[in-house]
């Protein structure tokens, strides 16, 4: 069973890893070391089986294999689950042992901080792997990615614009963001900054009270924020917003948000397309997070890795130019972008250097 799931998308290798004495569960899935090593941040999460917690792992170490190679990054795709509630069950004892665990890959999986993991949780697994980035300022990385995330989305949205438009300026342009969390709090300081028009809806009342009283913004009940009549919805809490029941209540022109795998399907592209709402794909617009820590892996360089993020807004409109003029959505073109770089560029990755694999 667990063999079909791993061979159904061409995973590499899945590890599941065990300390009784922590209660780490963790496996890690490497999709893909095509382009160099498979990298993507630790996920901490109360899932309800291992079944669900497999099966994140494997659909999210995919995706990061398409976000690297989209973005232009020497790096494959991979991602860790650790079973477990993050508020009672994160010691030291088991960050170390995931750390163990993390090196046994020697370089194979590169991890970093996601969702129930911090910059200082990586600075913990930090001490018993060199593999792992996404560590604290104060340790000589990059800290939080949301913020640059954030960027990318800014981006993301201006080309959007530009397509949707003819003119990338904000201004007045109405947006509404689904989850005013870490991503998308940073996100609707950058729109009001351009003076866009931002309405907000998040379940949890202190992160809207903080969003309204920073920035102004109006806010509306989570259940209805998709509905609202705008230029861009940007959801960015959880995948699978985008689903057969929520796309025909879609209120918006465009879509440009942070949240991993916002498709339910496959073919919930095809029900945007029908509907001339252009959809800028998840893992081109937020790509931002890992392009920063993968800069880490060369000596951190704000300025150089801030480059690479603006150039999200060139990489996703030569994805919607591409989905315009071969008559594919742009998801499809974006995975097209993604796997003729690994075909292409992957293929060299075969002459090896003596003694080393240059990871
Ligand atoms: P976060 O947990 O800080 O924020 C998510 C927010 O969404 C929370 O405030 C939560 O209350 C809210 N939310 C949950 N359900 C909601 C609903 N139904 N309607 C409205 N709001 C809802 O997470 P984050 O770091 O901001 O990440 C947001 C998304 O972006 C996630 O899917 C994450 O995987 C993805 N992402 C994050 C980064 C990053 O750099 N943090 C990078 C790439 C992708």
């Amino acid at each position: 069973m667990v063999f079909d799931e791993v061979a159904r998308d061409g995973h590499e290798q899945v590890l599941f890893g065990f300390d009784p004495v922590s209660g780490l569960k963790t496996i890690i899935a490497i999709h893909s070391t095509a382009l160099g090593p498979a990298l993507g941040g630790t996920r901490f999460l109360p899932y309800e089986s291992e079944d669900d917690a497999l099966e994140d792992v494997l659909r999210l170490s995919r995706g990061m294999t398409y976000k690297a190679a989209t973005a232009g990054l020497d790096l494959g795709g991979g991602k860790a689950v650790i079973i477990g509630d993050p508020r009672t069950d994160k010691s030291e004892r088991l960050l170390r042992a995931y750390g163990r665990i993390v090196d046994s890959l020697q370089g194979r999986y590169i991890t970093a901080e996601d969702m129930g993991t911090t910059t200082t949780d990586m600075d913990m697994v930090r001490r018993e792997t060199r593999w792992a980035f996404g560590n604290s300022v104060a340790e000589g990385g990059s800290g939080d990615p949301s913020p640059v995330t954030a960027r990318g989305l800014y981006a993301a949205a201006r080309a959007v614009a530009e397509m949707t438009w003819g003119d990338p300026d904000l201004t007045g342009r109405r947006f509404a963001v689904q989850g005013v969390g870490k991503v998308g709090s940073a996100f609707v300081q950058l729109l009001v900054e351009a003076r866009a028009e931002v309405i907000i809806a998040d379940p949890q009342e202190t992160a809207v009270l903080s969003a309204v009283e920073s920035y102004g913004v109006k806010s509306v009940d989570p259940e209805e924020i998709h509905t609202v009549d705008c230029d861009i919805f940007s959801p960015c809490a959880r995948g699978a917003g985008l689903n057969e029941r929520s796309i025909p209540e879609l209120g918006c022109q465009a879509v440009v948000g942070s949240a991993n795998n916002q498709l339910a399907t496959d073919e919930d592209a095809e029900l945007l397309a029908e509907r001339d709402i252009l959809y800028a794909p998840d893992f081109v617009v937020n790509a931002g997070g890992l392009i920063n820590v993968y800069d880490e892996l060369h000596g951190y360089s704000k300025p150089r890795a801030m480059q690479r993020v603006d150039d999200i807004f060139r990489a996703t409109k030569s994805i919607l130019e591409m989905s315009k003029r071969e008559g594919i959505n742009p998801n499809q073109a974006a995975v097209k972008v993604a796997e003729s770089r690994i075909r292409d560029v992957g293929d060299l990755r075969r002459f090896r250097r003596s003694g080393e694999d240059r990871n």
